[in-house]
């Protein structure tokens, strides 16, 4: 089954503005729960409030974030046990979080085991930066990221680990991907993982496009063979926007 995955990154500003906008994207995607796995992963905040919006409707709850100790002292972090009590999902190392707060591929790699451990479903986000697009280098980056990321898992976290390939440039910049980019990338990294994993597990880990996806180009993307779904950051906070992501998903998915 596909995934749209709405990251609101530190968005809406208050809980009654979260709450206008999982109503809103709630109208029109429980009626594709069967056919998509939608995910809504707002800021830590408004994890309570909006999953008492999402109770029983098929449509999951997920974080942006978690910490690898389950619990102690390390002020102002969130553990996947935490979490395990509302959340079926968190997404690690999103480049926002590589970028601003210097998070390591080595953290990465201990918060997927962590959260996997706790049984949360994990995306974990790569991607290259524009340097290394323009360079050629992007199939290295993104290489050395995934082998770094799930360093720590076996075949067993197949069904629960997503890999978003994420290029940092197509983020918040309204450039998307050319999908044929998308495609050869998204081809390497399921290589990759079949390297670590197995080719047999590899084939059950989903890999999504994320990068200025909007109801326009979302076709392009969820259309390639390999595409999984999509995680979606700006046009996830317009409920009409992404609720239009996800029903596109449902009927091109289902036809490929
Ligand atoms: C993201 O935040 O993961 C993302 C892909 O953002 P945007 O859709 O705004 O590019």
């Amino acid at each position: 089954m596909p995934i749209v995955a709405a990251n609101w990154k530190m968005n809406p500003a208050s809980a009654d503005e979260a709450l206008d906008l999982v109503r809103g994207i709630l109208s029109v995607a429980r009626g594709h729960s069967d056919r998509v796995d939608v995910v809504i992963l707002p800021p830590f905040p408004w994890l309570l409030p909006v999953s008492e919006v999402l109770a029983e409707s098929g449509v999951k709850l997920g974080a942006q974030d978690c910490f690898w100790e389950t619990a102690g002292a390390y002020t102002g972090e969130v553990s996947p046990a935490m979490l395990k009590g509302w959340c079926d999902w968190v997404i690690i190392g999103h480049s926002e979080r590589r970028i601003h707060l210097g998070e390591t591929d080595e953290m990465v790699a201990k918060k997927t085991a962590a959260a996997l451990a706790c049984e949360l479903n994990v995306i974990m986000c790569v991607g290259e930066l524009a340097d290394h697009y323009d360079a050629g280098t992007s199939d290295q980056v993104v290489t050395a990221q995934v082998k770094a990321g799930i360093a720590n898992c076996s075949a067993d976290d197949s069904a629960r680990l997503v890999i978003a390939y994420e290029p940092v440039w197509a983020i918040g910049s309204g450039k998307s991907a050319d999908p044929e980019h998308a495609y050869k990338t998204m081809r390497l990294i399921r290589k990759v993982v079949g390297e670590l994993i197995g080719a047999g597990a590899a084939r059950k880990v989903r890999i999504l496009y994320g990068g200025s996806v909007n109801s326009s180009n979302v076709e392009s993307y969820v259309e390639l063979p390999l595409c999984d779904g999509c995680l979606v950051g700006g046009a996830s906070l317009d409920a009409a926007e992404f609720a239009h992501i996800v029903k596109v998903t449902a009927e091109v998915y289902g036809h490929r």
